[in-house]
């Protein structure tokens, strides 16, 4: 019987790659993948950011008030509820970034700033924007701006200087 596969051979393509050394052979080898990406717990805050507001959270059983998403409070342990944050808050302390992560490094220098806010126990991290950097001062008054167009970021939420005729928010810094 004759053997039908004695002399197979799979097809072969003229397509090549891309060498780019031989010792050790590096190659170019194309590489992408969609990220499906699950805010799950943390989805009212991210969707807040969209709708141009922020979303802290308050426990249930102490009242202790927290300026971020938190699930359970990390004073009693028990479950929080969501609960929207003021507008406008206060710096509560701030630096000025000279060097930062591939994202932000053609915006250096920028300051980064704590708020704080009323009715609220701890602090938010965020940008501030409009204003030299050298007059970001410790208890400045200062809103949120959100993007236009949301990335469902954290960096959707900014902060600018309130102007004087604006009324100024009461937080434990002006208490
Ligand atoms: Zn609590």
């Amino acid at each position: 019987m004759a053997d039908k596969h004695k002399d197979f051979k799979l097809p072969e393509t003229d397509s090549g790659t891309i060498v780019f050394n031989t010792d050790p052979l590096i190659i170019k080898y194309h590489y992408e993948i969609d990220y499906i990406h699950s805010y799950a717990e943390d989805t009212p805050f991210f969707v807040g950011l969209s709708q141009g507001k922020m979303m802290g959270s308050r426990c249930t059983k102490c009242n202790y008030g927290f300026a971020t998403p938190r699930s359970h409070c990390m004073e009693c342990g028990a479950p929080t509820t969501w609960e929207q944050l003021p507008n406008q808050g206060r710096v509560h302390t701030y630096t000025t970034c000279y060097f930062g992560g591939e994202a932000f490094l053609n915006e250096t220098p920028f300051t980064l700033i704590l708020v704080e806010f009323a009715g609220f126990d701890t602090l938010f991290l965020s940008r501030i924007v409009g204003v030299d950097f050298e007059k970001v001062k410790i208890g400045m008054p200062v809103k949120a701006q959100y993007l236009r167009n949301s990335k469902f970021k954290p960096t959707d939420v900014y902060f600018v200087p309130m102007q004087d005729d604006e009324p100024a928010p009461h937080t434990p810094y002006s208490n």
